[in-house]
């Protein structure tokens, strides 16, 4: 039995990293319309997690550690086939992380929307 926690970490894929800085794009307006707060931006060690313009989406304390949070679950699924999150048997996410997922997306969505930002929420769904 390998419990070695690190042989978990694979590399990000390009799906990944697409999903991870929507997830960015979407939090940082989220953030900036309803949280108050010093906006700073995430800073990690995570080699894999260089790929992500990190500096470009500055959030509040709360966003950082929820943002940190789904990179870490992300880095360390154990389904190497990913089905998309939604599908996913192993729900990764505590359930209050996945609920406030589910607020950002609606969110920043409709945000988005009505600000004609649509060329965002196309590279969302495509
Ligand atoms: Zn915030």
């Amino acid at each position: 039995m390998n419990d070695n926690l690190n042989s978990t970490t694979q590399p990000l894929t390009r799906k990944e990293i697409k999903d991870l800085k929507v997830l960015l794009q979407f939090t940082e307006v989220y953030c900036r319309v309803k949280h108050e707060g010093a906006k700073l931006s995430i800073t990690t060690t995570e080699p894999e997690l260089q790929a992500l313009s990190l500096k470009k989406h500055p959030v509040c304390k709360e966003c950082r550690e929820f943002l940190l949070y789904a990179m870490q679950r992300r880095l360390c699924c154990p389904l190497d086939d990913k089905p998309v999150c939604k599908h996913c048997p192993v729900h990764c996410y505590k359930p209050e992380y996945r609920q406030k997922v589910r607020e950002i997306m609606r969110f920043s969505g409709q945000y988005l929307i009505r600000r004609g930002r649509l060329d965002l929420l196309w590279h969302y769904f495509f």
